[in-house]
């Protein structure tokens, strides 16, 4: 597998901490950034490396020369005059022979590059996006994509956007096919996502890859004080899919949003007080953030699988704008009793996934390589602690919505709460003790 870095870019906002050098080489812990990116790169086995340089550029080319320091191999390929984040791809046709990584050398990453390059080739696609969720989707573009994770819609972070999205924020990490190079106009200033891209989403061949991994741009001295601190805390590699990962489970209604029986409509969708705060905290810690709610409205024929993605959306919007989000989401759309009006038939049956029962919570360990035994739950009522029991998770209830007064199981929780931010906090203060 080869990998190009764009590191040509000037980072401006950065240049009180820069100094004649380039963006890429700001120093993060000791190193230069870049010096992260490749080391990151080899640990996947990738040691074909070209660096795209332009301003500065021979800062850089002096401190690697040809990689073998690093046991790399670095080529370079300096920009004359800047070529945007595509123009430079075109020159290296015969170098890029196949799929190959693209990353911006803004960007500090911990990424399992071979868990994203086997979820490209199992796709097909031509361009797979490497998106997360971030603390600020008010000014990213925003990717949309449909259950097959193919990208359907890109929204831009300067457009005025007039519904509520999911928190899939591009990250400017890519796996690329190489006869993607040949509608890149050589010579010519080219932006990778605005010309490129986004003209192929009609082709049905861009990919998002969903991730929780750490990837972050330095673009500003207080991101990169942020990045330094996580990374010294060791935050950044424990975020690696390679490792197992810690986990808090949420509760969806009576936990994050308030509890007012079925909730069937975008407005009812209110937030739980100092919920986003709670679930920022969760963000900044070592544990992932999944919801896993039980959603009878959709069996009962009372919400359709759409309206309950746009409240779901109206979720993401309303703790995005306040810096928060969830890593995933699962729901169980089924009912086991059957016989009532506008019904759907199909999802009246007893299946695995509704709580108590753990097929939620299996699947979510499943796909984000989550260590159980040392995860948590948090809800309002007894099936969610019974459902932590069932898991083998910790549990917590918190004395919002229900307040465990349903009392459909006999059970304790390891902890008890006021609400989600006290009870986010003792876990992740204490968690290990208790
Ligand atoms: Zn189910």
């Amino acid at each position: 597998m080869k990998a190009v870095i764009m590191a040509g870019g000037k980072g401006t906002r950065l240049s009180a901490v820069l100094q004649d050098i380039p963006k890429p080489m700001v120093n993060l812990a000791g190193k230069p950034l870049l010096v992260h990116q490749i080391e990151n790169l080899k640990e996947n086995g990738i040691s074909d490396i070209t660096i795209v340089v332009g301003h500065l550029g021979h800062v850089i080319q002096d401190y690697f020369g040809d990689g073998h320091e690093l046991g790399v191999n670095i080529t370079y390929f300096v920009e004359n005059e800047p070529l945007g984040t595509a123009g430079a791809l075109p020159f290296m046709r015969n170098q890029l022979d196949e799929d190959f990584i693209l990353l911006f050398g803004d960007l500090f990453v911990n990424i399992n590059f071979q868990r994203f390059y086997r979820f490209h080739e199992r796709c097909g696609a031509d361009i797979t996006l490497y998106t997360h969720p971030n603390s600020h989707p008010y000014d990213s573009d925003i990717i949309i994509s449909d259950q097959e994770n193919r990208v359907i819609d890109w929204s831009y972070k300067n457009s005025e956007r007039v519904q509520d999205y999911k928190n899939q924020v591009n990250a400017g990490v890519y796996v690329i096919k190489p006869s993607v190079l040949e509608q890149i106009p050589e010579g010519k200033k080219t932006d990778l996502e605005k010309d490129i891209i986004t003209k192929m989403i009609s082709r049905k061949s861009v990919y998002s890859y969903a991730c929780t991994e750490y990837v972050k741009d330095i673009g500003t001295p207080e991101r990169l004080k942020k990045v330094e601190e996580d990374y010294r805390k060791g935050i950044c590699e424990k975020r690696n899919l390679k490792n197992k990962q810690k986990c808090i489970f949420l509760d969806r209604d009576g936990t994050i949003n308030k509890h007012i029986g079925f909730l069937n409509s975008v407005e009812q969708m209110q937030l739980e007080k100092n919920v986003a705060e709670a679930i920022s905290k969760i963000n900044e810690s070592e544990y992932l953030a999944i919801v896993v709610t039980n959603q009878p409205v959709i069996a009962r024929g009372e919400c359709t699988t759409e309206e309950l993605e746009n409240i779901n959306n109206r979720m993401y919007t309303l703790l995005g704008n306040k810096g928060a989000y969830l890593d995933d989401l699962y729901y169980c759309p089924h009912h086991p009793d059957s016989g009532f009006d506008g019904e759907i038939k199909e999802l009246k049956f007893d299946c695995n996934c509704r709580k108590p029962k753990t097929g939620m919570i299996q699947q979510a360990a499943n796909d984000h390589n989550i260590d159980v035994e040392n995860s948590w739950i948090i809800g309002d009522t007894t099936i969610d602690i019974q459902t932590g029991l069932n898991a083998g998770l910790n549990t917590a209830l918190v004395l919002t919505g229900e307040a465990g007064n349903d009392r459909k199981y006999q059970v304790n929780a390891d902890v008890c709460a006021e609400n989600l931010e006290q009870c986010v906090e003792l876990i992740i203060e204490k968690g290990d003790q208790l």
